[in-house]
């Protein structure tokens, strides 16, 4: 019975993600068709392998994130004072909005940061920096563990801060809408449109601001542009970098495995230690 309950629930997660998919085909492939910076066909090598990866990364991660986020929600309901939760709670729903933002936004970054410093977590992430053609699919293309990791890392600061409430029983509509906003900017800053907005680019997150992040131009210009939606964070903490020009190649020297198994079974192996991180730079370059 049971069983027979998680495959509708299954089916649905896929329908949904089906009309998302359909969405952002929609959406994306004639903005990249008109204002491309270079001709990229849609179904493109490695189309039907990302799309593969964008079904799994919209279901697995989420199971990942059950028995952690259960943890640490219970952990806090027993350290945190019930008033500071009734204090948030009552706050104008923009400036929760506001603050779950800023905080998802800052706990992301660090969650990328370390994917790229940390060699356990590079592993992971390096399939994510694999690709050498960018697009708005190549949003999906990560290892689920890759994706589980940043998304806890964005998500701790909102249940510190009592912004998301895991055991609400109505829906809990600001973490919800931050979910919403950050999923759905991730897809138009991979998007291979030419668009450039001037001085906004150091506010809010471009597809030029997130294609620097997948140069493989030089070490001096790895490990740049961690945010996900406001540069002014990777200011903050000495890592931004955004010149007029864009990117001349995209990907990383990490040895990656070319098949979707290989990406997603090497990182669990003991021989996955071999994917260096990029060579670290810390010296912010402006
Ligand atoms: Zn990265
Ligand atoms: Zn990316």
């Amino acid at each position: 019975m049971d069983f027979a309950r998680h495959l509708t629930s299954l089916r649905g997660q896929f329908v949904q993600l089906a009309v998302w998919f359909a969405f952002l085909l929609i959406v994306f492939a004639p903005l990249e068709r008109i204002f491309g910076r270079r001709k990229q066909r849609i179904f493109r090598r490695f189309f039907l392998a990302d799309l593969v990866y964008y079904f799994l990364n919209g279901i697995v991660p989420r199971l990942l994130m059950i028995l952690p986020l259960t943890v640490l929600s219970a952990g806090l309901h027993r350290l945190t004072p019930l008033a500071f939760y009734s204090c948030m709670a009552a706050l104008p729903l923009w400036f929760r909005l506001v603050l779950a933002l800023l905080a998802n936004e800052i706990g992301g970054y660090w969650g990328h940061r370390w994917s790229h410093e940390i060699p356990f977590l590079w592993r992971f992430h390096a399939v994510h920096h694999s690709a050498e053609e960018l697009d708005w699919l190549i949003t999906a293309k990560a290892h689920p563990v890759d994706i589980f990791f940043t998304h806890f890392c964005a998500t701790v600061p909102l249940y510190i801060f009592g912004l998301a409430q895991p055991f609400a029983t109505r829906v809990d509509s600001v973490p919800m809408a931050v979910a919403i906003l950050s999923t759905y900017w991730a897809y138009f800053v991979h998007a291979y449109v030419s668009w450039r907005f001037g001085a906004l680019e150091r506010l809010v997150a471009t597809p030029a601001f997130h294609h620097w992040h997948h140069t493989n131009d030089g070490p001096e210009v790895l490990n740049k542009n961690f945010s996900a939606m406001f540069p002014w964070v990777d200011h903050c903490f000495g890592t931004l970098y955004l010149p007029e020009a864009w990117p001349g190649k995209y990907g990383s020297d990490a040895a990656v495995a070319p098949d979707l198994a290989g990406q997603l079974l090497d990182p669990l192996t003991p021989a996955a230690s071999r994917i260096e991180p990029p060579a670290l730079n810390n010296s912010a370059i402006r």
